[in-house]
């Protein structure tokens, strides 16, 4: 059995613990005291079939069947609004994401704070669902641990290096060697390639934010839809008896511990308040996190195109958790020589080496 090391403890690495180690002893480092710290703990839990471009979509469809299997989803479905102005987005958009367009009437009964003062057109899906990312990871997490893989939490790798066909790799107090390295490091991806020699993909990761706040107006907001502002002004949903309100930003950043910013809120909450009917009084809290893409907004999965042992799975843009069961598949394929399940284009698209 070979050695592998997973770098990253987000839905990426936990979902590729699972698929490696029931062929192999996977040891998976994560640099916070527990999983799922960053992008994977912040996210917005949806399962949106028709999100993403077509590679990533190929990724989606492959995904269903586990997330329905295994109990991960539960029907929410979409609405899309506009405003007059806005109709040829409108068009675009409800087309892209295979939505009907609904009278405003109907489209009140579903979302009773719609404004009809401001939204001209609507458009609804029911089949897009609440994807519970806790159960997800955790049954990952299970997974890999009773087929014998080892989490080491609190390690932050600062060196990584090949001698003699093996990966080494340190952080403060501890160190793992293996055959073959997995970099599902999210934001740091591109950062963690450097450290092991391996060139950049130019992955960049974008902050994205998100209030929280009481149900408006005091309604029961359980069963409303995912409703969605044209042109990804805004976008809101219930969340455990809450309401979220994103304001869809894509800002630039480092890789970090990502932070809202007050003013890119206040102006997503402003656009969000024209389409609706209650003011936002109270923020409770709030919450961002990185997004990370590679240039084309494809995943990257499968082996690096010059170094070795050295696997990717990164880029995961606002799509890792409902792309990881196929995604995690597909890298064990490839990592253990079988023939993808995902079409051979698709494998293509996904590939590090598309890149060279
Ligand atoms: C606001 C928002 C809404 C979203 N909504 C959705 C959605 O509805 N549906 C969906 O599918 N996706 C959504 N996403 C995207 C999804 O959350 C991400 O694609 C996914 O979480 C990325 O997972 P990851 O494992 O690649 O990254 P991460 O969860 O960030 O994990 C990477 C890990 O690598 C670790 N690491 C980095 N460097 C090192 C090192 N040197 N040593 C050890 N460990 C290291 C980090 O500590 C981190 O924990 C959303 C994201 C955001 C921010």
């Amino acid at each position: 059995m070979s050695d592998i090391i997973v770098i990253g403890g987000g839905i990426a690495g936990v979902s590729a613990a699972a698929a490696l180690s029931r062929d192999a002893h996977v040891t998976l480092i994560e640099a916070e005291p527990h999983l799922a710290y960053h992008a994977s703990g912040r996210s917005a839990a949806m399962f949106l079939q028709d999100y993403g471009n077509d590679t990533v979509r190929a990724l989606n469809r492959a995904s269903a069947a586990h997330l329905h299997d295994n109990g991960i989803l539960r029907q929410r479905g979409v609405m899309l609004l506009a405003r007059t102005d806005q109709h040829d987005s409108f068009v675009i958009e409800n087309a892209a994401f295979g939505l009907t367009e609904l009278d405003l009437d109907t489209a009140q009964s579903l979302f009773p704070i719609l404004n009809r003062a401001s939204v001209a057109h609507a458009g609804y899906r029911p089949d897009v669902h609440d994807l519970d990312t806790d159960l997800l990871i955790q049954g990952y997490r299970k997974q890999a641990l009773a087929q014998g893989a080892v989490f080491e939490t609190g390690a932050r790798i600062s060196e990584i290096h090949r001698d003699q066909g093996r990966w080494h790799v340190t952080w403060p107090g501890g160190s793992a060697q293996a055959d073959m390295l997995v970099n599902a490091a999210g934001a740091w991806a591109d950062n963690v390639a450097q450290m092991a020699g391996v060139t950049p993909l130019g992955l960049q990761p974008y902050r994205r934010s998100m209030a929280v706040m009481a149900p408006p107006g005091g309604h029961d907001v359980t069963d409303w839809p995912f409703v969605d502002g044209v042109d990804e002004g805004w976008y809101a949903k219930p969340d455990a008896g809450q309401w979220l309100v994103s304001p869809c930003e894509e800002h630039a950043l480092s890789p970090q511990d990502a932070w809202a910013d007050d003013m890119v809120l206040a102006e997503g909450l402003e656009r969000y308040q024209e389409m609706v009917t209650e003011p936002v009084t109270r923020i409770t809290h709030n919450w961002a996190g990185l997004r990370t893409f590679a240039p084309d907004r494809a995943l990257v999965i499968g082996a690096d195109g010059q170094v070795p042992g050295f696997y990717w799975l990164a880029g995961q843009g606002g799509y890792g958790f409902q792309t990881a069961p196929a995604a995690a598949q597909l890298l064990g394929d490839l990592v253990n020589g079988r023939p993808p399940m995902l079409e051979a284009s698709a494998v293509a698209a996904l590939s590090p080496r598309r890149f060279a």
